[in-house]
């Protein structure tokens, strides 16, 4: 995943707010958690910019294995612990015996499950991280001891 430093570097930098961002590094941010597209920046349009633009798209294309939302489960990482399971919003709020048992829910509105000892991840269009009113949420990456999940 790129930083936020290396998309900013490729912008025109002028801070003149057409993309709706009051800075280029707000749009740099803006861009990493994928809430704007390149195209949303008019100015880099412009041929001089060219160069600029085709990286930016590039390093912002999903990487190899992702799924259509960004996120990828490295499987062979996973021990299996459930900690994404209990963690993740979207499961707790779809907890059947309501939210905070620390337990792991295990309806089919859920994110994460685990199977097998390894985590399954399905209905990705629920994740806070897409939709109109998306976030950057971390929940279900800052407790993976292995980092076994990315969003790219
Ligand atoms: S439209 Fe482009 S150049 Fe203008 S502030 Fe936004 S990112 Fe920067
Ligand atoms: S980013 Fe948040 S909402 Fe999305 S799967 Fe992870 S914990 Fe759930
Ligand atoms: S927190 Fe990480 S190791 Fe634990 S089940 Fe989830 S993906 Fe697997």
């Amino acid at each position: 995943m790129p930083t936020v430093m290396e998309l900013y570097k490729l912008l025109p930098k002028t801070n003149c707010k057409k993309c709706g961002e009051s800075t280029c590094m707000a749009f740099a941010v803006a861009l990493l958690s994928r809430k704007k597209k390149v195209s949303e920046c008019t100015p880099i349009i412009e041929e001089m910019f060219k160069k600029d633009r085709e990286k930016l798209e590039s390093l912002l294309l999903p990487s190899s294995g992702a799924g259509e939302t960004g996120m990828i489960v490295h499987t062979e990482l996973c021990t299996g612990c459930s900690n994404c399971v209990v963690a993740c919003p979207v499961d707790v709020a779809n907890d059947p015996r309501g939210a905070g048992t620390g337990g792991a829910p295990t309806n089919d509105k859920v994110i994460f499950r685990v199977v097998d000892g390894k985590v399954v991840a399905s209905n990705i269009k629920e994740c806070r991280r897409f939709g109109k009113n998306r976030v950057l949420c971390y929940a279900c990456i800052d407790p993976c001891p292995t980092g076994a999940i990315e969003f790219v």
